[in-house]
């Protein structure tokens, strides 16, 4: 029986070698507002503090708190984003809106609900403690507050906070611009009518889709036939404008299987064989100092292996820390038999279902590696080990938790 002449790694031994060998990418300059879903490369620390005047929490009436419920003078109205000059003495109170700064001498607010006005006079229903319905200065965030730390990446709560606090640009890290490309002789674009042993690319618009779901940039290098000129070309054209590539097919024993002897050619391959299905034949190489991932071309295998090997890395390179990519982890209960070989750990696709207290799989039905269709409404990998054959309905094993 021929080999692959590559040792078979393990999952996790495989997936430290990728997260060695690739870089984070350095910080650019851009505008808060444009940089959406791209990560922090400097702390945040606020410049001023939050409020940056004593205001007011609700509407109502500004007072001195010791002259309680007692009736009050009216004797002005402070408005937020009119700044007065206002001052409330003992007997006295002024009408306030909520985020109004706190006229000078008033210690609390009384809220309008408890007021009643007669005359140019306001009472009270109810007294109130110093300080009562202020947010005092800085209360929210502290002038010199560190407020967003490298490794962030920049979300609705994250680009509000940089406007609060006036901070125009920032520095994040590079976006990974990922080159995709398709390699296979029987590939055709999607819209395109198969002729006799020709099939359709669904490769790379899955994998395209998946870059972007995860917040990287992909470019599109289309389909390469399986030969060694047309492939060199689009790599080097790849490798001009991209951070990483992303190919799919031609990793196994086939003798059109070009993409492994390319890059021992040309670059270093870290591995060549992973102890895991799908996706065995994942290859993962450096091309003039450029992470190179080849992906099986079954499209089950490609999407695997890229949510497993391919994902972190980017990840990686885009400055998140693995606290931020690292999917959950469960453990989740078998709703039937799923057929397991003992021959290789494997990630099964499966749905969870988060009940009260226990958390349900099911897996998505015949697991080929062919078949998109097992990924269809999948949440989750079933982490399968191996040396085991298959598992029975109600054991325990570890997911993957995908989301959604
Ligand atoms: P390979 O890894 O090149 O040996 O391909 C394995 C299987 O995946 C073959 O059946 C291919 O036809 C199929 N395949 C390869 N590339 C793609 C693609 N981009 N889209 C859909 N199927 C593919
Ligand atoms: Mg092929």
């Amino acid at each position: 029986m021929r080999e692959s002449a590559y040792p078979m790694l393990e999952f996790d031994v495989a997936l430290d070698r990728v997260l060695e060998h690739v870089p984070v990418l350095p910080g650019v300059e851009r505008r808060f507002d444009e940089a959406q879903g791209w990560v922090l490369a400097e702390e945040i620390c606020a410049t001023e503090p939050l409020p940056p005047f004593p205001a007011s929490t609700v509407d109502g009436f500004a007072v001195v708190a010791a002259d309680g419920t007692a009736p009050r003078r009216l004797v002005g109205e402070q408005f937020a984003g009119h700044s007065i000059d206002l001052e409330i003495t003992p007997g006295q109170a002024a009408r306030i809106t909520t985020g109004a700064p706190m006229p000078a001498g008033a210690d609390a607010v009384m809220m309008v609900e408890w007021s009643h006005e007669e005359g140019g006079r306001v009472a009270f229903t109810r007294p109130v403690q110093p300080g009562d319905f202020i947010r005092p200065i800085g209360s929210d965030i502290a002038s010199g507050e560190a407020v967003l730390l490298p490794g962030s990446r920049l979300g609705p709560t994250e680009i509000g906070l940089l406007a609060a606090l006036g901070i125009s640009k920032v520095q994040v890290h590079r976006r990974p611009v990922v080159g995709v490309m398709s390699t296979g002789d029987e590939l055709v674009e999607p819209g395109v009518a198969p002729q006799s042993g020709q099939i359709r690319d669904s490769n790379r618009f899955s994998l395209i889709a998946a870059l972007r779901e995860a917040g990287m940039e992909p470019l599109d290098l289309g389909i390469v036939p399986d030969s060694w000129e047309a492939l060199q070309a689009i790599i080097a054209r790849g490798l001009a404008r991209c951070d990483a590539l992303l190919t799919s097919g031609g990793v196994s024993m086939g003798e059109r299987d070009l993409v492994k002897p390319l890059l021992e050619q040309g670059g270093t391959i870290h591995f060549g064989r992973v102890n895991m299905k799908p996706g065995k034949p994942v290859t993962f190489a450096t091309l003039e100092g450029k992470p190179f991932f080849a992906l099986p071309g079954n499209p089950v295998s490609s999407l695997v292996s890229f949510e497993v090997l391919v994902r972190p890395a980017l990840c990686k390179m885009s400055g998140l820390p693995a606290a931020a990519w690292q999917r959950p982890r469960f453990f989740a209960v078998l709703e039937q038999e799923v057929r397991h070989s003992p021959e290789r750990p494997e990630f099964q696709r499966a749905h969870l279902r988060f009940a009260r207290e226990v958390i349900y799989a099911s897996t998505t039905g015949n697991q080929a590696s062919s078949r998109l269709l097992s990924m269809l409404g999948a949440n989750a990998l079933l982490f399968l080990t191996g040396g085991r054959g298959d598992f029975a309905a109600g054991e325990s094993v570890e997911a993957l938790f995908l989301g959604g």
